[in-house]
């Protein structure tokens, strides 16, 4: 502490700073999407049901019993989780990996960015099909990696030979794949995936000193666990390509936004150029604990899925069949538990109109659409009812 009698040290404080902000940060605002403390949340695809009564119980457990631990830093390579994570991948999807081909981090945005850390890099492309999710170009620019965005059909939909084409032509290390995509819904087939996976096996990416490397695929299936029935999952195609990451999360599906969880599965190859980049102990003994708890419980998170699937097949019908200034209203297909919609001649006076009715959601994606998450059968009554007020539909 300092008494008052003490010499004071003359500290010449500047009016302003110039710090040395990289120039492709210059200017720029942080990515979120608005906050807002309205009745009825739309807006970031979040699970509407909160996690039940039995499974916060066994949550606050097995975080009591971590927290006798925290003196010590957590396990850095979570192998039980990734064990944990294993055995709820070959339960969902029916393809078994072991655990040392899983990683995690504090949500998939960071597994994301691990792969970039891993495969991008100055002098290096990563490539994405727009629309698509609005962070990946945010994952190559904070790892200096070059941006190049292809395109997919108006349908939202990937062409297989386009989109092999556009690989060709760019040679990207990294290949990011959203499907279901973010903010369309839209599913690739494997057969589409793998035909971009065979291209990619073909790069041949420059490694000073040593042979060149192919290019990474990473499918990011967010959403995957909403895809309708007869939509299979990318990590089919895992046992034939050691390019290829199968990307997922507990945010959405599993009720889990705010333990930041996410997830891959890929190569052993893979996994191991992540663990290089992750920094020391980056999940801490808590998030582990917290993840490991949830998927005991896994049966009860993901409860709720089939009916927000119902619930999301019924708004897309409910959608198709309005009218807006005497057009039927565009309605993408959705394997996700949003579902995009438009088009306004002025979408944001629709978002503002529905915000006043006490009703968040997204604007996002091609001028026009608006993105409405899949809530509650309560709240998604009230979406259409103010929708039907502001629209005039
Ligand atoms: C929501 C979302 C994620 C999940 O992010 P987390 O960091 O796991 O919460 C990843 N990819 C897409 C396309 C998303 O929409």
């Amino acid at each position: 502490m300092t008494s008052p009698t003490e010499p004071q040290t003359a500290a010449r404080v500047p009016s302003a700073v110039r710090l040395p902000v990289r120039p492709e940060h210059a200017g720029l605002e942080p990515y979120g999407a608005p906050q807002l403390d309205v009745p009825v949340l739309l807006n970031v695809n979040e699970n509407p049901y909160a996690p039940s009564d039995e499974v916060v119980a066994t949550i606050a457990a097995e975080v009591a019993a971590a927290a006798r631990g925290l003196n010590r830093y957590p396990d850095r390579d979570f192998l039980d989780l990734r064990a944990d994570l294993a055995d709820f991948l070959a339960v969902e999807s029916g393809v078994r990996v072991p655990a040392e081909q899983v990683w995690a981090a504090n949500g998939s945005n960071e597994v994301m960015l691990h792969l970039l850390q891993a495969f991008g890099g100055p002098g290096r492309t990563a490539l994405s099909f727009a629309p698509t999710y609005s962070m990946y170009p945010e994952y190559a620019r904070d790892t200096a990696t070059r941006w190049v965005e292809g395109r997919r059909e108006d349908d939202f939909t990937l062409d297989a030979d386009a989109a092999v084409a556009t690989v060709r032509e760019h040679a990207p290390s990294v290949i990011l794949l959203a499907s279901p995509n973010n903010p369309t819904g839209t599913a690739l087939p494997p057969e589409t995936v793998a035909a971009i996976c065979e291209a990619a096996l073909e790069i041949e990416v420059p490694v000073p000193g040593a042979e060149p490397g192919c290019a990474v695929v990473v499918v990011d299936e967010a959403y995957g666990e909403f895809r309708r029935a007869g939509t299979p999952s990318a990590l089919e195609l895992l046992d034939r390509y050691p390019n290829l990451a199968v990307s997922r999360t507990m945010s959405k599906a599993f009720a889990l936004a705010g333990a930041r969880l996410g997830y891959l599965a890929a190569s052993r190859e893979i996994v191991d150029a992540l663990r290089v980049v992750r920094l020391p102990y980056h999940l801490s003994a808590v998030t582990q604990a917290v993840a490991r708890a949830a998927l005991a419980h896994s049966a009860s998170l993901l409860a709720q899925v089939d009916a927000l699937r119902a619930e999301r097949d019924a708004t897309v019908d409910w959608l198709r069949a309005r009218r807006y200034q005497g057009r039927p209203l565009e309605v993408a297909a959705s394997d996700a538990n949003f579902v995009l919609f438009g088009r306004f001649d002025d979408r944001t006076a629709i978002w503002q109109g529905l915000l006043d009715r006490g009703v968040l959601v997204r604007v996002v994606g091609p001028d026009g659409w608006l993105r409405v998450s899949i809530g509650t059968p309560e709240e998604m009554t009230a979406f259409k009812d103010a929708l039907v007020e502001v629209a005039g539909l």
